[in-house]
């Protein structure tokens, strides 16, 4: 059994994973009613919910600290004092039990839990509050082979939700007014925004300027820029993941990422599968947003690779490391085995 801590942002979790069975997953995450994540005070945050989280995850389970084999974390990309809250914490378990540390990459676990779903060779669209990246395995590395030039979607969406005055998170909160305005039969509008779409990488700054303008003008509703910016942001999304299918020839696309809840960027994303004959596949959403399932998940597919580490000093965070950083020798691995 391996123990995984995820701390990459506001979420301190903690999972348990057995041979691919996800026994606990348990989470807390920090909240703001205004303005952004405070690094410091959501490291902190980590630091007072950490031994409950770990009770309740052990409850959760079954079991006992000494069933446990090794202990996996999170060790970026993210915010640095967030990082260094789960890395302490993994530390102390692994030396009060005498356990091995494996360091996981936060991006690349989310593509790995994608098989949880059945995907065996998937191209990720992972679409969270700050990450956007469209990733998929070639050449023995995991590649981007899009992304975000400005913001993530996740803090576009947001963004213009509060200045909608529509609190945080805002992705749930457009979503609901876009159902709604659905459910009761009311036309929607479809108002045309920048769509900006550079190869295989996207950018929502110019979007979200244009939304904020017309929002204040006050000549349109709500319920019409909140859909116009659902269809015109994911069809971004979704464009730049089928040219991905496309080039790397791949027949699978996994979502992952707290906007990959949303059902209708789902029901696109289906759409686009279909037509060109691939598979779409959605994790459940405790699956999706930032959780540390997806940490221990990977980190023991890296365990039976023989990827941990004893000397547990010589590991620390990697704030800024990108997908294609990572060296993934339990792929190479495990082709050897098998
Ligand atoms: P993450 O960074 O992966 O934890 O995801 C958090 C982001 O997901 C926030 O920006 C939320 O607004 C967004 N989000 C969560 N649920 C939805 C939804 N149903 N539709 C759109 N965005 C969502
Ligand atoms: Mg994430």
């Amino acid at each position: 059994m391996i123990l995984g801590i995820e701390s990459t942002a506001h979420t301190f979790g903690i999972g348990i994973v057995d041979n691919g069975k996800i026994l606990a997953n348990v989470k807390d995450s920090y909240t703001t009613e205004k303005g952004g994540i405070i690094p410091s005070a959501a490291a902190a945050h980590h630091k007072q919910v950490a031994e409950s989280i770990l009770y309740k995850a052990l409850t959760e389970a079954g079991i006992e600290m000494k069933e446990i084999k090794a202990i996996a974390f999170s060790c970026g990309p993210g915010l640095s004092p967030c990082l260094l809250a789960g890395m302490h914490f993994a530390k102390k378990l692994a030396k009060e039990n005498s356990l091995p540390i494996i360091p996981v990459n936060h991006c690349v676990a989310h593509l790995e839990i994608g098989k949880i779903t059945g995907a065996e060779d998937p191209v990720l669209l992972y679409a969270s509050g700050a990450n956007t990246q469209i990733i998929a395995y070639a050449g023995g590395k995991y590649r981007v082979f899009g992304e975000t030039l400005d913001i993530g979607v996740g803090n576009f969406i947001d963004t213009f939700a509060r200045h909608a005055g529509l609190g945080f998170p805002g992705g749930p909160k457009i979503a609901k007014i876009v159902e709604s305005a659905i459910n009761s039969g009311e036309k929607l509008n479809y108002i045309e925004l920048p769509y900006s779409i550079k190869g295989m990488d996207v950018s929502f700054s110019g979007m979200l300027t244009k939304l904020q303008q017309m929002f204040n003008s006050k000549k349109y509703k709500l319920e019409d820029l909140s859909f116009s910016l659902q269809e015109t942001a994911f069809a971004m999304l979704v464009e730049a993941s089928e040219r991905a299918l496309a080039h790397t020839g791949k027949k699978e696309l996994v979502i992952g990422g707290g906007v990959g809840c949303n059902k209708r960027l789902q029901e696109m994303c289906r759409i686009m599968c279909k037509e060109r004959n691939a598979r779409f596949f959605a994790p459940s959403n405790d699956l999706l947003t930032d959780n540390a399932a997806m940490i221990a998940y990977l980190g023991e597919i890296m365990f039976k690779s023989g990827i941990k580490e004893r000397n547990i000093d010589k590991v620390d965070i990697m704030p800024r490391q990108r997908t294609d950083d990572v060296e993934v020798r339990w792929k190479v691995l495990n082709i050897l085995i098998n």
